[in-house]
């Protein structure tokens, strides 16, 4: 589709938003990043904490096999390629790289659980997406918890309310009051998605449990909604790159590689990239362009599918020599013509100084 479209001039293609997704530690980030994607990560992770931030791609087959409840048959105008989800690490320490993580993000879900509202690191999320004026959803997290709920697996968030006892229902639009006021209190207007009155003015929030699946398809329907009706210009696929390192990484076989997040633009093997390194700019040539299996993440141990070229927005493994002091949280850029070179050195260098200056704020 892509290059049908670029083989007729068209620039009328979007790249898939990137979506990340934080809140307090034990909201249910992680899994329901795992219901998406039906695996367990969080299983996999030594002592569930890991100062690694990855990312899953979610194709838009597989956004419109989990949409399908929801429409009950109808089509689904999906004009995006997919939905690029990052992961940001549960734990407090690591508020540098959620604030640049959330930085190259186009929408994000705030998490939030049901049965305790508003926590510390719920605040400091709104505050982070506030200051980067990122467009997020509130996931009101957990809704299995409500005493006496009812499961009904991977349901439409309405059908599954409806099918609730009366004291199950009350209870949860207490909850929901509750934290609609405590979001209120932080300054936001915000309703539950099926009653917002202004899409541009209310945030929305979809009820969810990330263990029996209810609003997930929701979740997702709402993502991709709220991208492509609203961002379309955003989404455009440009020639133009734009990469951020996420992680540098050793890799057996490999040596130093970088994880990075390509979210507008295409990177080819062999193209020479300008990155910033900790001694000063590095130089390089991309070795091998690397990509996990769809709906596996790329913290996910596992072989790698090798590309010849690589189109926004995905997140991949790059391989390269003198890769070693590479700095996550900044810009990788590619050379075309030798005479930039040196411009694109001291931009890539610049980035470090916004990096200081965001561990100064924190
Ligand atoms: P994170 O720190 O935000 O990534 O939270 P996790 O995904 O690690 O979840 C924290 C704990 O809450 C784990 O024990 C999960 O099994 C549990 N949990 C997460 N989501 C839900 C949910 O929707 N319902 C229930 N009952 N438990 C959940």
């Amino acid at each position: 589709r892509l290059k049908a479209a670029k083989e007729a001039g068209s620039r009328d293609v979007l790249r898939s938003p990137i979506c990340c997704i934080l809140g307090h530690v034990d909201t249910g980030k992680t899994k329901l990043l795992d219901n998406v994607r039906r695996t367990t990560v969080q299983e996999g992770e030594a002592g569930g904490i890991t100062q690694q931030i990855g990312a899953t791609y979610v194709p838009g087959d597989a956004i419109c096999m989990r949409t399908e409840a929801l429409r009950k048959g109808k089509e689904f105008e999906l004009k995006l390629p997919g939905l690029l989800i990052i992961d940001t690490p549960g734990h407090e320490s690591f508020t540098n790289l959620r604030s640049r993580g959330s930085g190259l993000c186009d929408i994000a879900i705030l998490v939030v659980d049901i049965m305790h509202g508003m926590e510390q690191q719920t605040m400091e999320s709104i505050n982070l997406l506030k200051m980067r004026n990122t467009p997020f959803i509130v996931a009101l997290n957990k809704v299995d918890r409500l005493f006496e709920w009812q499961a009904v697996k991977d349901a439409p968030i309405m059908e599954a309310l409806e099918r609730q006892k009366p004291h199950v229902k009350a209870q949860f639009e207490q909850r929901l009051q509750q934290s609609i006021l405590n979001l209120n209190e932080q300054g936001l207007n915000v309703a539950l998605y099926w009653k917002n009155p202004d899409k541009r003015k209310y945030v929305n929030i979809v009820p969810t449990s990330a263990i029996s699946g209810e609003g997930i398809p929701d979740m997702l329907q709402l993502l991709v909604r709220l991208t492509q009706d609203m961002m379309s210009e955003r989404l455009m696929f440009i020639s133009e790159l734009q990469c951020t390192v996420l992680e540098v990484k050793v890799v057996e076989g490999l040596g130093t590689t970088v994880d990075v997040v390509l979210v507008n633009g295409v990177l080819h093997e062999g193209d020479t990239i300008v990155l910033c390194g900790m001694n000063g700019p590095i130089v390089t040539n991309i070795r091998s362009l690397l990509t996990p299996h769809p709906l596996k993440e790329l913290r996910v141990k596992g072989s790698y599918v090798h590309h010849k070229e690589i189109q926004a927005a995905q997140g991949v493994k790059l391989a390269a020599q003198n890769l070693e002091t590479a700095v996550a949280g900044t810009q990788l850029h590619v050379l075309h013509k030798p005479e930039d070179l040196e411009g694109l050195k001291l931009l890539a260098m610049k980035d470090m100084e916004d990096i200081f200056k965001s561990v100064d704020r924190s």
